[in-house]
């Protein structure tokens, strides 16, 4: 294997990151990386076979018993903290990767995606810094005692999976944390999005990570790197951020050699808005939660329930909002809403557009494709979408649908709201827009979520524990959360 350990987007090439070294792409096992602003191919990305991903894992393996698992926490932390400033003094090629990549508008990535993988990389210097052991000490007969303690190895090699929409987001929270801990990484990112998991290749060297702790290999789920990575008999666990079905493929590509996973999955997630709330802070509220990101946040909302006497008020104030949402170039500062990732995924998208009108829908807003600029019009845009006139019963209430769309609902009681919230085979994240206090609390205790919110949305604490249950996942990552999973306690227990 050739390559060096720079450039690993150069050339009109993405490129894998084994052992240290970029290496060299065969266009024979390659694949085009489109805009989804503009349909046009930005590079090339290398394919990994199954031989460049058992590389891999053997450096990862190696890397991890040369030194890696044995080297002091405030080395692990101090490095990240470089990886962080190195982050940011190349904060403008990784908005500009992200952009390239997803169509994302220029102030999201500015603002959301580039500053929260720098965060991610200090709070989880900062967590596993602070972290303590557990320990017990048991009182035995006759006076005597034990001292239990839990010591904490690295898991090993873990595998990251990870998905398009929060790209270098979702990839930093899972490897800040398991770099930290010790682990050595083969990370596989969405083939849809390869270019800032190689840009974090490039800083992860120059901060002085030693080679094989951060592998990188480019491919598709089934049959390609995904599968190759997951199934590899020296991955020791697997964190996997994406759909609920490729969780479940996961789950039984691992099964036969129990390793242990830790899954974000999909969501379904619930606004619920009472009639005492402020209308204006609610809509802005509504507004970033249905919208943002194209509604390509796993956290988004899809279902808005609303108690019956201000129906009217924020079905329509919100459809007002979703019009007033400039689509167009994301390099644009007022560019609020970029494109679908994909052509594939706009017509998944679509189908639920024909599911919403078979089933009898009434289209507040969009509902369709935009007529955009020339130079846009190969992009995967579509129209910010609510409707109304549907039920718990529809499958556009039912199933994630992963784009800037919502569907109303109107309810009378507080009751009736939190059935129709919990009514649903997702468990990720919830809602609820109210100005009394005690209800707030108690609507949002009773959620069968992961995260709930009152009268705000997405704001997060990276200490605090983030992930769902049902279909939405498996475990929790943040804080001290990322630190059970990322290692394993050996007890020692000493007779005193
Ligand atoms: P996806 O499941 O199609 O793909 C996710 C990743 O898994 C990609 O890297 C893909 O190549 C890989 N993959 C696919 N099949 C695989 C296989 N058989 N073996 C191994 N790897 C495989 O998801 P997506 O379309 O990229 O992302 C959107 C989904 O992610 C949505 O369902 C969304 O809700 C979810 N998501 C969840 C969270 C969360 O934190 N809960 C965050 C973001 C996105």
């Amino acid at each position: 294997m050739s390559g060096t350990n720079e450039g690993g987007l150069m050339d009109g090439w993405i490129r894998n990151h084994v052992d240290g070294r970029f290496v060299d792409p065969d266009d024979t096992h390659a694949f085009d990386d489109i805009d989804p602003a503009t349909g046009q191919v930005v590079a090339r990305v290398h394919e990994a076979d199954r031989a460049l991903v058992d590389r891999a894992v053997t450096a990862a393996r190696r890397a991890l018993h040369e030194g890696w698992a044995a080297t002091p926490v405030r080395e692990r932390t101090a490095l990240l903290r470089r990886a962080a400033d190195r982050i940011e003094e190349r904060f403008d090629e990784f908005v500009a990767a992200e952009i390239a990549d997803t169509g994302k508008p220029l102030v999201q990535a500015r603002e959301l995606d580039v500053p929260r993988a720098i965060a991610n990389f200090r709070t989880f210097a900062d967590v596993v810094a602070a972290a303590g052991q557990e320990s017990f000490l048991t009182d035995l007969a006759g006076g005597r005692q034990a001292l239990n303690y839990a010591v904490r190895k690295p898991l090993g090699v873990v595998a990251v999976i990870v998905p398009w929409n929060l790209p270098l987001l979702l990839l930093t929270w899972k490897v800040a944390p398991a770099l930290a801990c010790g682990n050595a990484l083969v990370v596989k990112p969405s083939e849809e999005t390869p270019a800032t998991a190689t840009l974090l290749a490039e800083v992860l060297a120059e901060v002085g990570l030693p080679p094989g702790v951060y592998n990188v290999v480019h491919g598709f789920g089934g049959g390609s790197a995904g599968e190759y990575v997951t199934s590899h008999p020296g991955i020791d666990g697997v964190t996997f951020t994406g759909s609920s079905a490729t969780g479940s493929h996961v789950m039984a590509t691992v099964a036969p050699r129990v390793r242990p996973v830790s899954f974000e999955l999909g969501g379904k997630n619930a606004a619920i808005v009472f009639d005492d709330v402020d209308l204006d802070e609610a809509l802005t509220g509504l507004t970033k939660s249905v919208f943002t990101n194209t509604g390509q946040v796993c956290l988004c909302t899809e279902r808005v329930y609303v108690q019956r006497s201000v129906f009217a008020d924020i079905a329509d104030g919100l459809a007002e909002r979703a019009k007033g949402l400039k689509l167009g170039n994301p390099l644009d500062e007022q560019t609020a809403t970029g494109p679908l990732v994909s052509h594939k995924h706009r017509e998944k998208v679509l189908s639920y557009f024909d599911l919403a009108e078979q089933a009898g829908a009434k289209v507040l807003t969009g509902g369709g494709i935009p007529r955009l600029g020339d130079d846009l019009a190969g992009g995967s845009w579509i129209e910010p979408t609510l409707w109304t006139g549907l039920t718990n019963r529809d499958r556009v209430v039912r199933e994630e649908i992963f784009g800037p769309v919502a569907a109303l609902i109107p309810f009378d009681t507080e009751a009736e709201a939190i059935a129709l919230a919990n009514d649903t085979d997702y468990g990720l994240a919830a809602s609820v827009w109210t100005n009394d206090l005690r209800r707030g609390h108690r609507v949002a205790q009773a959620m069968n979520v992961g995260m709930a919110w009152v009268n705000t949305w997405f704001l997060r604490d990276l200490r605090s524990p983030f992930g769902g249950c049902g279909l939405s996942g498996i475990g929790r990552e943040g804080g001290e959360s990322s630190l059970h999973f990322y290692t394993e306690p050996t007890n020692v227990c000493v007779q005193l």
